[in-house]
């Protein structure tokens, strides 16, 4: 079972857009795919068109130790794709769990015992893929997605500030990995909403992979007017219109993040996917995030 978080502190880079998309071509691959809404604005939830009745398991639920994930897990209209829905209680939870012990390994504990317990049942893990779509904030919620995990997924947008908030991120993750969790590992990052024609976003995906050769998709995201809309009807991009440019890109996306499984993996009983790459330290892109073009550059070519 790959666990996978979807992290930026910044918000409208593309993580709740790439958590649903690359999750639905996933599963239109065969495998199933869990997606963990950790968002208290619930965008995922509302994307694929779900609301929790109240009362009903949501994440907020899992985190207080009130439901398991089992509970908590529902369909989609995508075969092969589940979702942990939430809602605006989960915009409490930081508060409510700051006194609470072990309180950045809630999730992970939660999820480990829905994997065990779904093994012993069963004979497999619950699913292959479990995604966790993070608020843009590195606080609480995100910092039990990343204990939760060993992969992380960066979703960037290639713009000017997009080095300089790196560089916290990088601190943060180094922190969980010396604190909580060795093993976590920036296994993908993902150009998002990016436009080749652009100049600017051209030089700051370069710049992007100078710092981190080996974990940058070669497959981009593109910014393409559907994968906004999709959203508005429920649906996934492969739903609404999988012609699309952006139906494509996440079917491309998704061939690569299949082509990272090891031998035998996904498969019942997995910990996770070895480190296979080196990520680079957090003081080493603090120290070169320079503006990657002098400014006043024209951002789009003639
Ligand atoms: P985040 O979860 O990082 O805050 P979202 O995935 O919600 O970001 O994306 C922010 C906004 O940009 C949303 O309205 C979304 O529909 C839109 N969006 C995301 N990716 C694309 C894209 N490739 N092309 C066009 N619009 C996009
Ligand atoms: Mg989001």
């Amino acid at each position: 079972m790959r666990r996978i978080a979807l992290i930026n502190q910044k918000g409208g880079v593309g993580k709740t857009t790439t958590a649903v998309n690359l999750g639905a071509a996933l599963a239109e691959t065969g495998r199933r795919v869990v997606l963990f809404d950790l968002d208290p604005q619930a965008n995922l939830s509302i994307h694929l068109g779900l609301q929790p009745e109240p009362g009903a398991a949501t994440t907020y639920r899992v985190l207080l130790g009130e439901a398991g994930v089992a509970d908590a897990v529902v369909p989609t209209a995508t075969e092969g794709l589940f979702v942990v829905p939430t809602d605006i209680d989960l915009s409490g939870a930081e508060l409510e769990l700051a006194g609470a012990f072990g309180r950045e390994t809630i999730l992970r504990d939660a999820v480990a015992r829905w994997e065990r317990e779904h093994l012993e049942a069963h004979g497999e893990a619950p699913a292959d893929y479990v995604l966790f779509d993070c608020p843009p904030s590195l606080g609480l919620l995100s910092v039990n997605a990343l204990a939760a995990t060993e992969e992380i997924f960066l979703a960037v947008q290639t713009q000017f500030f997009a080095l300089q908030g790196l560089s916290k991120l990088l601190e943060i993750v180094d922190l969980v990995k010396s604190r909580l969790h060795p093993e976590l590992e920036i296994t993908g990052i993902v150009a998002c909403l990016y436009d080749s024609r652009q100049r600017l976003a051209r030089e700051v995906l370069a710049e992007i992979r100078k710092h981190f050769p080996t974990q940058v998709f070669r497959s981009t995201i593109q910014t393409n007017v559907k994968l906004a809309e999709a959203p508005s009807f429920g649906q996934s991009i492969l739903q609404y219109a999988p012609g699309s440019p952006g139906a494509r890109d996440y079917r491309a996306l998704a061939r690569e993040v299949l082509a990272q499984e090891r031998p035998g993996e996904p498969s019942a009983g997995e910990s996770g996917a070895e480190p296979t790459v080196e990520v680079t330290p957090a003081k080493a892109i603090a120290s070169s995030a320079v503006p990657p073009v002098p400014p006043g550059t024209p951002a789009v070519d003639e």
